[in-house]
């Protein structure tokens, strides 16, 4: 297949709108990542975005909508809680997992009888979907398992030839994928973590805002004392309540081709620690990659990490050596996605 690489002009968004409207793929800018759109009510495009991403079918995609009112093609409730988040948050980086209407094809949802929407906030997007005016289901632009495409070339690199088109736009300000919350229910609960935050979530509901304990699971099993600790705070929801549910969870994700590994404890002894393993590493002939962002800041941390595990991997690093952020605010998103890039792979100082 040929893959039309399109710019931002009104003529390329009407080609692109055409090529959705035919049943196509187009990978489309967003504030987060990139995404790879279908027209999110026809089950046939659909299906070819899986195909495409090698996507395993049962993990549901993001429905993008440009105006509230193409929610009711969605969903039929709306909430005030949910009303209270779109006036706050919308366009922007909060995905809501809400009830899904019978149109609203399974394939669509990954079997699930809800359905997750957000509205991006990147105009070019929004006027494409405008065009349509019909909701666009887009997971992220990248092979499955690979890091998040962050700039058009990330999505060429991945998907060239896989796909009809792909909008150059800017790279992305966010970098990390949105905010999931699940609204189906009385307790708004986190189900993927992002820039906006369980804090924000709650100053706007003014009421308590869980997380889903899978955000939290390793595959070993993790520190059982930890997450004693998390229930005591009313963080997490009990876990006999416990049901994955975001089907995405349970995949390895965001994988670098080069072994990957996480430094976590005291900053200095990490420092230190990180430094004296590039050294064995260099010593063995190996090509290290350090990754170490500042605390305070992980917006920049979530910003660069994606596109630096696409850098890493393209000047042939053989192992990636990363500081692990402090587990609090946008620092729980970052370490959310570096965790599963090295596989939790953790060495704790
Ligand atoms: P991606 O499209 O790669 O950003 O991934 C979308 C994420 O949203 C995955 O983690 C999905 O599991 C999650 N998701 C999408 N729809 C639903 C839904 N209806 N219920 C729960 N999680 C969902
Ligand atoms: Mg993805």
């Amino acid at each position: 297949m040929e893959t039309r690489i399109l710019g931002t002009e009104k003529k390329d968004i009407e080609e692109a709108a055409r090529i959705l409207e035919r049943g196509g793929l187009v990978a489309f800018p967003t504030e987060t990542v990139y995404g790879l759109g279908a027209n999110a009510l026809d089950p046939e495009a659909v299906s070819k975005v899986y195909e495409a991403k090698g996507r395993p079918s049962d993990n549901p995609m993001i429905v993008h909508i440009s105006k509230p009112k193409q929610l009711y093609k969605l969903t039929r409730d709306i909430t005030e809680d949910m009303k209270k988040l779109m006036d706050a948050f919308w366009p922007g980086p909060l995905t809501m997992v809400v009830p899904a209407l019978p149109q609203v094809p399974r394939v669509t949802t990954g079997g699930l009888d809800t359905v997750a929407v957000r509205m991006p906030d990147n105009d070019i997007t929004l006027s494409l979907i405008n065009m349509t005016d019909e909701p666009l289901a887009g997971p992220s632009a990248n092979l499955s398992g690979r890091p998040s495409p962050t700039c058009p070339s990330h999505v060429d690199d991945d998907l060239h030839g896989r796909i009809d088109a792909i909008i150059q736009g800017e790279a992305c300000r966010v970098g990390i994928e949105s905010t999931v919350v699940d609204m189906t229910e009385e307790i708004p609960v986190i189900l993927r973590p992002g820039i906006i935050t369980r804090e924000q979530l709650s100053k706007v509901l003014s009421k308590k805002v869980q997380i889903d304990p899978a955000v939290f699971k390793r595959p070993d099993g993790g520190k059982k004392s930890e997450e004693k600790d998390r229930k005591k705070d009313g963080l997490l929801i009990a876990d006999d309540d416990f049901k994955p549910r975001s089907p995405g969870m349970k995949y390895k994700h965001y994988a670098p081709k080069a072994e990957m590994i996480i430094f976590k404890g005291d900053p200095d002894k990490v420092r230190l620690a990180i430094a004296e393993e590039k050294m064995i590493r260099t010593g063995f002939g190996q090509k290290v990659g350090v990754l170490i962002y500042d605390n305070e800041n992980p917006e920049s941390a979530a910003h660069d990490f994606f596109a630096q595990l696409r850098a890493f991997d393209k000047s042939g690093v053989d192992v990636i050596i990363a500081a692990a952020l402090s587990e609090d605010g946008v620092g729980l998103a970052v370490m959310n996605r570096m965790f599963k890039s090295a596989g939790y792979n953790i060495r704790e100082i």
